[in-house]
């Protein structure tokens, strides 16, 4: 049976109004299920429902932060499992999806890349993490504004499924998100960039996880790079800049003794000269296992420091969702206490 969230808000199966009512109760109302559509003819949401699936998952479970942050863990129709990851912090309302079961990517810090790849999300898959976080969260789907695709996977590895989402994200008649609250992360793939920059209708924001200056270090934690040497990435970004003018954001993950020396600092100001960029400074999330660990503060704080002082727009990124296993880069599927739910799929 197809999935309705796979298809492009055009393709939807109804005409005319009845199509626009139907992209309402999905986007609008976020409704988990056909029977729910009342201002449908009753054999219209018969055939809705013997045709199409409306939620992609079999079963959804929580694990809720102390400081705000929601972990939702989604078991897809094939028994697969993934996570997004709710912060409600301020006025900024943001959800972090996934593009992946796993990811191939591997890097070695990260516990997604430890459990190793398992599938590619459908668009419909991605877009429902939405509708899901919606529904549990008491919110209608369009209040969530600000999107990043940093949860699992790598997105410009699953880039046909992933750019028809940011597509159904930003048409008006479903999501109507603003392409300027949409972050694509990237692990560093130039061609992925180059391809991305030419998709005239998209222009999201763009983070890349560099993570390292030099070849030797981002070698040695990032396998893609290999074949995605710094320089050609620093290249696509440039020409991703000049097409989309937009500021870039460098992801740099603090891995005490590996990537956090203050020369590592002064070649990656060298790096960004010339490009509005921000660089966000993670500290590692440990997990059991990972060889890693974080920078200190203090490590932390000198690396910054050095940036600053080469006029570099340097922020750290304070971790959220620690306790529920939700911080950036921890997303490996342990359920601790998580608070089972039946499927729920938005609000009926
Ligand atoms: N594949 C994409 C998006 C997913 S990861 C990418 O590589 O950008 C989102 C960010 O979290 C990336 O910058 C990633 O390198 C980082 N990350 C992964 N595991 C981490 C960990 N344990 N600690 C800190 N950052 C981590």
């Amino acid at each position: 049976m197809r999935l309705l969230l796979d298809l492009h808000p055009d393709d939807y199966p109804l005409e005319g109004y009845r199509r626009r009512q139907l992209l309402d109760w999905v986007f609008g109302q976020g409704v988990g299920s056909f029977a729910a559509m009342s201002t449908l003819p009753a054999d219209l949401r018969a055939e809705l429902e013997r045709d199409y699936l409306l939620n992609p998952f079999r079963e959804i479970e929580t694990v809720r932060s102390t400081d705000g942050s929601v972990k939702y863990l989604f078991t897809l129709q094939d028994g697969r499992q993934m996570e997004a990851v709710y912060m409600p912090y301020l006025d900024r309302k943001t959800i972090c999806v996934s593009t992946m079961v796993g990811c191939p990517a591997k890097c070695a810090f990260c516990a997604t890349g430890a459990m190793g790849f398992g599938r590619n999300l459908t668009p419909g898959e991605v877009v429902g993490q939405i509708l899901a976080v919606a529904g549990g969260e008491g919110l209608a789907p369009r209040e969530l504004r600000n999107l990043v695709f940093m949860g699992m996977g790598e997105p410009l590895l699953n880039y046909e499924h992933t750019m028809n989402a940011a597509r159904i994200l930003l048409h008006p008649l479903a999501l109507g998100m603003s392409k300027r609250r949409i972050t694509l992360s990237t692990v560093g793939l130039a061609k992925g960039i180059r391809r991305l920059a030419a998709e005239d209708d998209l222009g999201l924001k763009l983070a890349i996880s560099l993570h390292a200056p030099d070849e030797e270090t981002r070698q040695r934690i990032i396998p893609t790079g290999a074949a995605n040497g710094i320089g050609d990435i620093m290249e696509a970004a440039r020409e991703y800049q000049a097409v989309t003018g937009r500021r870039l954001t460098f992801e740099y993950s603090m891995l005490r003794g590996v990537n956090d020396h203050p020369w590592q600092a002064a070649l990656l100001a060298d790096l960004l000269s010339g490009l509005v960029s921000h660089v966000n400074l993670i500290p590692m999330n440990p997990w059991d296992g990972s060889g890693f660990e974080s920078s200190t503060e203090a490590e932390i704080q000198t690396f910054y420091d050095v940036l600053e002082a080469r006029g570099v727009d340097v922020s750290v990124r304070r971790s959220r969702g620690k306790d529920a296993g939700a911080a950036c880069g921890q997303l490996a599927l342990k359920r601790p206490n998580a608070a089972r739910g039946e499927a729920r799929f938005g609000a009926v």
